[in-house]
């Protein structure tokens, strides 16, 4: 029996397997193709397994740092061991609950996507008697002429435009409770090329460099964001940056001459990149079945544990790969009671009967917390920690109804 299929039969499937030695190889790598000195925040929505994320961080000089947007991402970075200070806390809607949270314990940089964000942050700050740090996330006007999946230029909850700094820029420097440092680009997810990439990220830095001289946009700290990609539920490698590091080396020495002697602190994010290849989705076959000369391997593994960000309208993945050979097309469809729970329409698979272990690659990212979890009352996917063959752990979450006390009751539901 290989790994897999032991795994399979002792923790049953569905079952993601995540090693934590790929972690550590994509982390090191991603390091080696930025210039020396970046920061590196991996945003804690791609995988919030706390032992996922801690290896993230375990690599001395090439320490990760976390990119949070709740307080349950806050609650996963804490557990994963990475401290307050080393938390980037993002997002277009925190709360006045979840900034107090986070500020009392011990979060102090804040990415402010508006003007009544930062108002928000700042009121929290004065509440706690601190000064939050803020890095203003810019929605730029202009883009770079080759892009990937694009979210600046347009309207938008994110980031603030940047035509408004001019006019904004008095006011978001004197909000009590608070300072801006510098600034927050997170412009596109998944580049399709190196090109996108670096072209995006030169243009944000000949931006932010702009904005410094023009508006007196501070920076001490900018994040220039992210866009690393890595293949998602089928076969392949991540990208490899190869130009990367030069290119924004010269870059930052033509715009931000400063950043060498750390006169601006510079950071990139990643999720999906860091955690992609380092996850496999083991799912067993149920039932096969024909229907009108269409073939349907149904799986126990369906958009509830592979759903791939389903619940925002965009089903993804479009269509996932298997591993090993295949000479065989079928659709590979979950258990779940609607036709919208497909993996893959038509797609190559092995000659399949019935209780085969089947699967899918570079599963790490975007796996058990971007599905529906609760839809159709499965138990969530089991999810195994390994470092190459040795289990670490073994763990699922699991959603459960809590009633509050002070609150109604539905008559009939007896309290536990
Ligand atoms: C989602 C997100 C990321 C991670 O994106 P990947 O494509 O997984 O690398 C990084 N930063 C911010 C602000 C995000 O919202």
């Amino acid at each position: 029996m290989n790994s897999h299929e032991e795994w399979a039969a002792r923790f049953g499937t569905p079952l993601y397997v995540y090693d934590l030695d790929r972690v550590a190889v994509a982390r090191d790598e991603l390091f080696s193709m930025l210039p020396e000195g970046f920061e590196l925040y991996y945003a804690l929505k791609a995988n919030p397994h706390p032992e996922v994320a801690r290896a993230t961080r375990e690599g001395g000089s090439h320490a990760c740092r976390a990119e949070i947007s709740s307080s349950g991402e806050l609650a996963a970075a804490l557990s994963a061991g990475f401290a307050a200070e080393e938390c980037l806390y993002t997002g277009p809607g925190k709360t006045d609950g979840e900034l107090d949270h986070a500020l009392g314990l011990g979060v102090r940089m804040f990415s402010v996507e508006s003007l009544g964000d930062l108002r928000h942050i700042g009121a929290a700050a004065v509440r706690l008697g601190v000064t939050a740090q803020a890095l203003l996330r810019i929605n730029s006007l202009t883009a770079s002429a080759t892009t990937g999946m694009r979210m600046m230029g347009k309207p938008s909850q994110f980031g603030i435009d940047s035509e408004t700094l001019p006019e904004l820029m008095p006011e978001l420097t004197s909000i009590a409770g608070t300072r801006v440092v510098g600034a927050h680009f997170f412009t596109m997810s998944n580049a399709k090329d190196e090109a996108s990439l670096i072209g995006e990220m030169q243009h944000v830095i000949a931006l932010a460099a702009e904005l410094g001289r023009e508006v007196g946009l501070p920076l001490e700290f900018l994040d220039i964001g992210g866009g690393f990609s890595s293949p998602y539920a089928v076969r392949g490698e991540r990208a490899v940056y190869d130009k990367l590091r030069t290119e924004l080396e010269s870059s930052l020495d033509v715009h931000l001459p400063g950043w060498r002697d750390g006169t601006t602190r510079l950071a990139c994010e990643s999720g999906r990149y860091l955690v992609g290849d380092s996850g496999s989705l083991l799912t067993r076959v149920v039932n096969v079945k024909q229907s009108r000369g269409g073939k349907f391997v149904i799986v126990d593994a369906g958009i509830n544990t592979l759903g791939g960000l389903s619940g925002l309208g965009r089903l993804l993945p479009a269509s996932v790969e298997v591993d090993g050979d295949t000479s065989d097309v079928a659709s590979l469809v979950g258990p779940l009671c609607t036709p919208g729970d497909i993996l893959g329409r038509d797609i190559d698979l092995p000659e399949l009967s019935g209780g085969e272990l089947l699967t899918v690659p570079n599963a790490g990212a975007y796996g058990v917390t971007a599905s529906l979890l609760t839809f159709l009352g499965r138990p969530a996917p089991a999810e195994l920690v390994v470092r190459g063959e040795e289990v670490v752990s073994v763990s699922r979450l699991e959603p459960r109804r809590v009633f509050e006390s002070s609150g109604a009751e539905p008559s009939g539901v007896a309290a536990e």
